[in-house]
């Protein structure tokens, strides 16, 4: 952590009360019947403070009093208060003091409140959140409507027309607008509607900050590799918002995956000035048992699925939801018809294991995406592209199951759902071999500990790294008494293996040779 040294506070505001605890809840009760402007000027004489102060002020004091009031009072009483932790408030801190950022966390660190935060502290201010996807977009909005109660609208091509509607963000009455980057620029000959309101001094001198979700994008997807052309060149431009927007705002950079290299190439290109952060949390999930398991005759070969519905299947055996990530749009549905069949005859056609991919309907999507991630929905087997099935939020699933190593890139650009590559996540400057792969197969196949792999390879040199909350860390751990069989309800196929050492193959085949594994 780089943030500079400041004055104790004490010397410059002596108005101000020292924190103590105890007396928290006061200033909160009094807090809450601030004004805006005096509130505006509270929050001015904190961020002048010694920074480790001015975070225990804002968790204790600030936040909760931007919050319509019945909320506010539950806070302080009730277990479902929010109270942001602290990478949060250096992420919102860097913001709302002008610094500009990057945030490398894990999915489910709460990147939303790092965004939330600066909205909540500067009414009338405008933020603009970068996002990668449509359906992730409709979930943010509902996060930011429903918890934070800040007016949020998607910009992307199926935005409405409407006058009312592009009057009302014209005059900055919309305060969080989440985009998709094409919207920014020149797209198909066409300038989107945004990017004509963006000439509109008026509207842009009030956008403060520009969060970029998933930032690791402006590489994997906006920049030239190894001489492939960028899939999402609009990734790439993002840094011409420099141009287009005020000097001061901010921009911050959100991402699970942002080692050295992916950091660097978002700091130039975002242009990032002298004074930025770098905010970091562990990506570990400590709650995820990592394990791979040889395919026997590889993907073609369905009984290596067994295991998830075993036979005889019978009520009251419970199943567990799964997801299952395939490379390939085909798969996904002879999976999911595959798995339906193994089922007793009257659960064949409820739908218990669905597939998931770009072609379907929207609609189709939204109501087997809800029934999944609804504890009482019908769908608990869910066989998704990895493309269509990134960024999705189900609370409780029990398994994820990544059928076969990605092999290979799709190339339809104007696809925006497409795979995305798979990063060279373990060296500086990544080739070919490495983005449709690599460091997939490798985390696959790496002797010892894959947890401690994984950090390595994201550069996660935090504390809580390794941690683990379930019975094993990982297959490879030393000494773990790791047992696959366990956590299925079925039995593991493996019937080949005997097979393969007859054919007196060497014991380590090459790499790409290697059949997928699970
Ligand atoms: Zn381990």
């Amino acid at each position: 952590m780089d943030m500079h040294a400041m004055s104790p506070h004490h010397s410059i505001h002596p108005q101000l009360p020292p924190f103590y605890l105890h007396k928290s809840l006061y200033f909160v009760r009094k807090l809450e019947h601030l004004d805006v402007p005096r509130l505006s000027m509270l929050l001015f004489v904190i961020r002048k403070l010694d920074e480790e102060d001015a975070i225990r002020y804002a968790i204790i004091l600030i936040l909760p009093t931007r919050l319509p009031p019945r909320p506010f009072i539950l806070s302080l009483s009730q277990k479902g208060k929010i109270v942001p932790h602290q990478g949060q408030l250096e992420a919102s801190l860097a913001s709302t003091s002008g610094r500009d950022s990057a945030v490398i966390a894990r999915t489910g660190y709460g990147k939303t409140l790092c965004i939330a935060i600066p909205l909540l502290l500067e009414p009338g201010t405008i933020t603009l959140t970068v996002s990668l996807l449509k359906r992730l977009q409709m979930m943010q909005v509902r996060d930011f409507m429903q918890k934070y109660n800040i007016p949020t609208i998607t910009i992307n091509k199926d935005t409405p027309q409407s006058p009312e509607l592009w009057a009302k963000m014209a005059k900055g009455e919309i305060p969080h607008l989440i985009v998709q980057p094409e919207q920014f620029r020149m797209n198909h000959g066409h300038l989107p509607r945004l990017a004509r309101l963006l000439n509109d001094r008026g509207f842009s001198s009030k956008i403060t900050c520009v969060a970029i979700d998933e930032a690791h994008n402006i590489y994997t997807a906006g920049t030239v590799i190894d001489g492939r052309p960028a899939f999402r060149p609009a990734w790439g431009a993002l840094g011409e918002l420099r141009v287009k927007l005020p000097k001061t705002t901010t921009l911050q950079a959100l991402s699970a995956t942002m080692p050295g290299y992916i950091y660097r190439t978002i700091h130039q290109n975002l242009g990032f000035r002298s004074d930025s952060l770098i905010i970091s949390a562990s990506i570990n999930r400590p709650n995820i048992i990592y394990a791979t398991h040889v395919l026997v005759d590889g993907r073609r070969n369905l009984h290596n699925l067994h295991c998830i519905i075993p036979d005889p299947f019978h009520p009251p055996m419970c199943l567990p939801k799964i997801v299952i990530f395939h490379g390939e749009k085909i798969e996904t549905s002879n999976v999911s018809q595959y798995l339906n069949a193994r089922l007793p005859e009257p659960f064949q056609k409820l739908g218990i294991c669905r597939h998931y991919h770009s072609d379907m309907s929207p609609e189709y999507l939204e109501a087997t995406y809800s029934s999944f991630a609804s504890s009482d929905g019908l769908v608990l087997i869910l066989s998704a592209t990895s493309g269509a099935g990134e960024g999705l939020n189900v609370p409780e699933v029990n398994g994820v199951i990544n059928f076969g190593l990605p092999k290979k890139v799709a190339e339809d650009k104007d696809d925006p759902d497409r795979p995305l590559l798979s990063t060279g996540l373990g060296k500086k400057n990544p080739i070919k071999q490495e983005r449709v792969g690599t460091a997939a197969v490798r985390l696959a196949t790496c002797p010892g500990c894959k947890r401690a792999v994984y950090a390595k390879f994201m550069e996660d040199e935090s504390d809580d790294a390794l941690d683990f909350t379930c019975l094993w860390c990982c297959d490879g751990h030393p000494g773990n008494r790791f047992s696959l069989a366990k956590l299925f309800l079925g039995p593991i196929h493996t019937a080949n293996i005997r097979l393969v050492t007859k054919r007196k193959r060497n014991k380590y085949r090459p790499v790409k040779d290697r059949q997928a594994l699970v």
